[in-house]
């Protein structure tokens, strides 16, 4: 569960997240929907630490405010994949398992890839796959180490419309099977609301509004 109070990220005199209050209950997925420029990234970028902040981010009920980057038990996965293409796709999803017994991490990776529909391609070279498909690497390289919680940045915006339409289903499906709790950002209307438990509305680094796509899509 993650729980949000006051967060503020700013730039300078740029108020990009302004005041956000937000609880995402554990295993739920929340959608962020908003125009570009509205705060969204910032606001990932704060909760994961890339960005300071102000206000508070608790993290299964502990403050990670403090707390280093790779010690906040927060994935996360960008727009671009950004794999690492000296390594093959086991070696890829396996990278945050390093320092586990070589059996455990052998059976994490082929209960990822079959999680993620592609069973038997752990030898493939990730610079081989389509973008669809390098996406689902980033997705198990980022749920493999089980994190408390997992932040989504536009993942599929760098694909084509087709392609999102039906990777946007499939995620919803991956990210349930993986009891994962996440927050998942982007500007795609659709996709929010195909994705997500619960969509919250932003604006001008605003959160708006919060309801299921049902409770939004009856308001006038
Ligand atoms: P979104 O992800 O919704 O497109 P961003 O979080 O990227 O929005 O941006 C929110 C606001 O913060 C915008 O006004 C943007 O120009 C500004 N901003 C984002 N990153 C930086 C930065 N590194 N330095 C200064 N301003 C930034
Ligand atoms: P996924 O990751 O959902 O399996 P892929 O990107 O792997 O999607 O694509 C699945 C199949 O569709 C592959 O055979 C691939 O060659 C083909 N494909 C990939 N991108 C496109 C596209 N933009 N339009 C049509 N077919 C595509």
């Amino acid at each position: 569960m993650i729980e949000l109070s006051s967060l503020t990220v700013s730039y300078g005199e740029t108020v990009a997240v302004d005041r956000v209050d937000l609880t995402v209950k554990t295993g739920e997925i929340m959608a962020l929907l908003g125009p570009s420029g509205c705060g969204k990234s910032s606001l990932l970028r704060g909760i994961v630490g890339l960005e300071p902040s102000t206000g508070d981010i608790l993290v299964d009920g502990k403050s990670v405010q403090n707390v280093p980057v790779h010690l906040r038990r927060i994935g996360m996965v960008f727009q671009e994949a950004q794999l690492f293409t000296h390594r093959d796709v086991a070696g890829n999803i396996a990278y945050g398992l390093r320092g586990l017994p070589k059996k455990e991490i052998a059976a994490r990776v082929t209960e990822l890839l079959a999680l993620v529909g592609l069973e038997g391609m752990g030898e493939r070279s990730v610079t081989t796959l389509s973008g669809g498909q390098a996406q689902r690497v980033a997705l198990a390289r980022s749920l493999a180490p089980r994190p408390s919680v997992l932040l989504l940045d536009e993942p599929l915006s760098a694909l084509d419309r087709v392609l999102r339409e039906r990777l946007s289903g499939d995620l919803r499906e991956i990210l349930k099977a993986a009891e994962a709790t996440a927050v998942y950002v982007t500007h795609d209307h659709d996709e929010a609301f195909t994705v997500a438990d619960r969509v919250g509305i932003m604006d001008f680094g605003k959160l708006l509004q919060v309801g299921t796509p049902a409770e939004l899509l009856a308001r006038p």
